[in-house]
């Protein structure tokens, strides 16, 4: 953009501006001095152009470029001429020009950077974030910025496109919960009272429904107060859709075909499955231990239960007698793994919670039928036959060469085990085709799960979400077996979007509330608003919301949602730039009527 300071950017100078008198303004991203010559790269949001600095014919500014040091702000005048051929900077979009200066002022002086601005290089995690001005400048993070941007814009534009509304909902309101503890701001006005800031809008879009609306969207500020990991930030972005009218059918249809447009328009330079492949939750649990499986690569899972239910070996017996299972993974090429490798492959699988693992290398030549006794290794050879060891490889599909890895436990524990082994091993084995965006949409989720330690049923996406209507009478009988009519989408083995079609129906929400063993009162308490507006009539509703932090760290090829927000927290939820969250003076917190009691090892409040 042309400004008072610059007639051009830095980036956007080629060849056909040879000859014209430029303006540019920016940071030194890198000075060489030649003696003779200085060489000045100046960079700015666009890019970054070479500037000579000759005292020959601009003493002025060439003493100007003798004192810049990197990151000094200057302003530079000059003229675009071709670089001398041989000379050229392929690496550079600018690389063919470059500007010979006639003027140049610094506008601000730098102190230097406490890590390279112009260099990709290892920089701690705490330092980046308590310099994220700095951080920001570098060239990943700027691209990472700037490709958020276009996502979000081609959200905007597409949604529109598709009819959809964009309604801003409140942050200060009442707990609308998805499962993790709220974050609550006090009320000054009204003593003793809090709103709790919206684990998402869940609430607010289906009122939208119930209000007429029919197509909603927002890009939507959430708040979650629990354990972080990479995926996960205190507050994180929600492309948030409800739409009146639809069945599972209709939303999923229209999130693939957004989806696909924006992955083709923000990396055309990778593939995608298409159609997206569908698996019910049971299905996905079964082939791959996970309701959020990375199909970048096969490795599936296989069942040996009823292989072994007759088995010498007691940590078999013991485990199907007791309704556990026995399912495998089998690693190609993996029967030449070292005792080393197997055993930290077992010390993996006890990180994650599994009690460990059986591994079986099959060697030799020929048909797996014809596997001998000496041809399979195990540390447990002598508690198997070579009859179910030929029945495994045959189930597993697995070949002489490859090392099958066993796990047996209750059912949940072994599939948490052998997803973290079935990534850990693609990883190992660089398995995950790097040119595909494996997208896939998991449906019939259970509604509820048993939560062992309050020895309740809590509900698996959200309390608002419509049982099959088909399963409702096992609502009272089997609440276990339940099926949602819930919807996930995953890509690359991350969730990056969940949602359901919902209640609309009073009677149904309250007996939902009831199987949350929420009591009416509570009920009413809590969300009386949404019951009461199901009585004025609510049409039939869905929705979904895309982690949009998520979608964008895939399509930035990065590993961490910190590295696509411009200003995250860290691991412990806070930000070292500003120093917060901070103590407040006793005054705010007279005004707020609150009191600390922090006999708990908490810091104390400054006054
Ligand atoms: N509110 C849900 C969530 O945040 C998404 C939805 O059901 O639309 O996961």
């Amino acid at each position: 953009m042309k400004t008072s300071y610059k007639t051009h950017a830095c980036g956007e100078l080629r060849p056909e501006h040879e000859g014209q008198e430029v303006s540019l303004a920016g940071w030194v991203h890198r000075r060489r001095d030649h003696g003779a010559l200085i060489f000045v790269d100046l960079r700015d949001n666009d890019g970054i152009v070479q500037v000579v600095f000759n005292p020959k014919q601009a003493q002025e500014a060439y003493a100007v470029a003798d004192q810049v040091r990197s990151e000094y702000v200057m302003q530079v005048k000059g003229k675009v001429v071709r670089r001398r051929p041989g000379t050229e900077n392929r690496d550079l979009p600018t690389g063919e020009v470059e500007v010979q200066a006639t003027a140049a002022t610094i506008l601000n002086p730098a102190k230097t950077p406490p890590f390279y601005i112009n260099e990709e290089s290892e920089v701690d995690d705490l330092l980046r974030l308590r310099y994220r001005y700095l951080d920001l400048r570098r060239e990943r993070m700027h691209r990472n910025v700037w490709l958020r941007s276009r996502v979000v814009k081609f959200i905007r534009d597409i949604m529109t496109d598709h009819g959809f509304v964009e309604v801003e909902t409140p942050i200060l309101i009442k707990s609308t919960p998805e499962g993790a503890r709220d974050y609550l701001v006090p009320s000054r006005v009204n003593p003793g009272c809090f709103y709790a800031l919206p684990q998402s809008p869940q609430q607010l879009k289906q009122l939208l429904m119930v209000a007429g609306f029919e197509r909603y969207f927002q890009i939507a500020r959430c708040f979650r107060d629990e354990d972080l990991r990479a995926d996960r930030q205190p507050e994180f972005t929600q492309l948030d859709i409800e739409i009146s009218f639809i069945n599972e059918d209709d939303i999923l249809s229209l999130m693939e075909e957004v989806l696909t447009a924006l992955a083709e328009n923000i990396r055309p330079d990778l593939r995608l499955i298409k159609p997206f492949p569908r698996l019910t939750y049971d299905e996905a649990m079964r082939r791959f231990g996970s309701d959020k499986p990375d199909l970048r690569y096969g490795l599936e899972l296989a069942d040996f239960s009823d292989l072994l239910r007759e088995s010498e070996f007691a940590v078999f017996r013991d485990t199907l007698a007791g309704g556990g299972v026995v399912r495998a993974i089998c690693a190609p090429g993996g029967a030449v793994f070292s005792r080393r490798q197997v055993d930290d492959l077992t010390r993996f699988v006890e990180g994650v919670g599994g009690k460990g693992l059986i591994s079986i290398g099959l060697t030799g030549e020929g048909p797996i039928e014809q596997l001998t006794e000496e041809e399979f290794h195990s540390p447990m050879h002598r508690h198997l036959t070579v009859a179910e060891v030929r029945a495994m490889a045959q189930r597993a599909g697995a070949k002489r060469g490859d090392l099958l890895i066993l796990v047996a436990d209750e059912e949940y524990r072994a599939c948490q085990a052998l997803d973290a082994l079935r990534r850990e091993l693609a990883r190992q084995l660089k398995l995950a085709d790097e040119g595909l965006l494996a997208f896939c949409l998991i449906t019939d989720f259970p509604l509820v799960e048993w939560n062992e330690a309050e020895e309740r049923w809590d509900a698996v996406h959200h309390p608002f979400t419509s049982p099959r209507e088909e399963d409702l009478p096992l609502m009272d009988s089997d609440p276990g077996r339940v099926r949602a009519r819930a919807y996930d989408i995953v890509c690359n083995g991350w969730e990056i979007a969940g949602g359901s079609i919902r209640i609309h129906r009073r009677d149904v929400q309250e007996k939902m509330f009831g199987l949350l063993r929420i009591p009416p009162e509570e009920a009413q308490e809590r969300f009386g608003h949404m019951l009461e507006a199901f009585e004025y009539g609510a049409p039939p509703h869905g929705g979904i919301a895309w982690g949009l932090d998520r979608i964008v760290m895939i399509l930035a090829g990065e590993r961490d949602i910190r590295e696509i927000i411009a200003f995250p927290k860290t691991k412990t939820a806070s930000d070292p730039m500003f120093g917060a969250p901070s103590s407040v003076s006793e005054a705010q917190l007279r005004d707020l009527h609150l009191k600390l009691d922090l006999d708990e090892g908490g810091a104390r409040t400054s006054p």
